[in-house]
């Protein structure tokens, strides 16, 4: 019987449940940084935490992973003494929503109505060779919108917009109306290509769209928190656009010329994009996901 536990275990390890995120917690700390206004970012492993502390308490969006809860709790000690009152989830992936079990009893979650949809399902991605069973019931939203709902917390609005088919089909970006400060969550990775999950309703060029349009609707000076890598700006938002482009259009050109996903990963990129390779995603599988989203959409 032990033994076969064992080979379970075993079993389950290699079905990719665990180890994408499989790391030591206990060497993880958790920074905080003040962004502008109400609003502080906190730093640890997975998606960086948007956070609004003041008299009505305190407000997160997104939660990194279960095993740091006790240390983003601590974390939010130090911002402000007020209690958790809200969480919002920009989507659904585990490094923004594994918290979510913990923080779900203390107060409502708040997300597009894709995220509870996928949080409540098993979710099979071959691109992360990872099986995610459906969350428990404290870890859903518990309110769900289709558009864009406002939270009106610490003297501001939080305004939270859906803009479809980006880095999933349920991606919400947070706007700080007083305090000038934008969570865009996973639809701007600072300095790196991006992860855009195809499997779940994402998709690159739609992902351009909406940073673009994010872009042209953000106020002077105001600052923006990716949902990884540090601290950005509309500028910082301005390359990350500038590469979604630039990028796209290149395999665009090689696909129409006849070419090969293979004889693209050869040509490889120009120079000018070469350190956005060093993340999660390199510059072969960026290439592959342009090229697999382009290919999708072809007659
Ligand atoms: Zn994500």
């Amino acid at each position: 019987m032990k033994n076969q536990l064992l080979i379970l275990a075993a079993f389950i390890l290699c079905l990719g449940v665990t180890p994408t995120y499989a790391q030591d917690w206990s060497k993880v700390e958790i920074k905080a940084t003040k962004v502008a206004g109400n609003v502080y970012m906190l730093e640890g492993a997975g998606g960086n935490i948007g956070v609004s502390v003041g008299p009505d308490g305190i407000l997160i969006v997104d939660d990194q992973f279960a095993p740091l809860a006790d240390k983003i709790k601590a974390a939010l000690k130090t911002l402000g003494e007020g209690k958790l009152k809200f969480v919002l989830n920009t989507h659904y992936h585990g490094d923004h929503t594994g918290g979510n079990v913990v923080f779900g009893p203390d107060a409502p979650i708040i997300a597009q109505t894709n995220v509870r949809k996928r949080l409540s399902e098993e979710q099979r991605s071959k691109f992360f060779n990872r099986t995610t069973p459906p969350s428990p019931k404290e870890a859903l939203p518990v309110i769900t919108f289709d558009q864009a709902v406002s939270v009106f917390f610490n003297g501001e609005e939080i305004k939270v917009i859906h803009f479809p088919r980006g880095h999933t089909d349920g991606d919400s970006v947070i706007f700080f109306h007083g305090s000038n400060v934008v969570h865009m969550g996973d639809d701007f990775f600072n300095g790196k290509f991006p992860v855009v999950d195809l499997e779940a309703g994402g998709d690159v060029e739609g992902m351009t769209k909406n940073v673009g349009d994010i872009i042209r609707q953000l106020p002077a000076g105001v600052k923006v928190i990716p949902g990884h890598g540090p601290l950005s700006d509309v500028e910082g938002l301005k390359a990350f656009h500038r590469m979604l482009t630039g990028t796209t259009e290149i395999v665009r050109k090689r696909m129409a010329a006849g070419n090969t996903l293979d004889q693209i990963k050869t040509e490889g990129l120009p120079e000018e994009w070469k350190s956005w390779g060093s993340g999660f995603i390199n510059t072969d599988r960026w290439l592959e996901l342009i090229y697999n989203s382009l290919s999708a959409k072809r007659p």
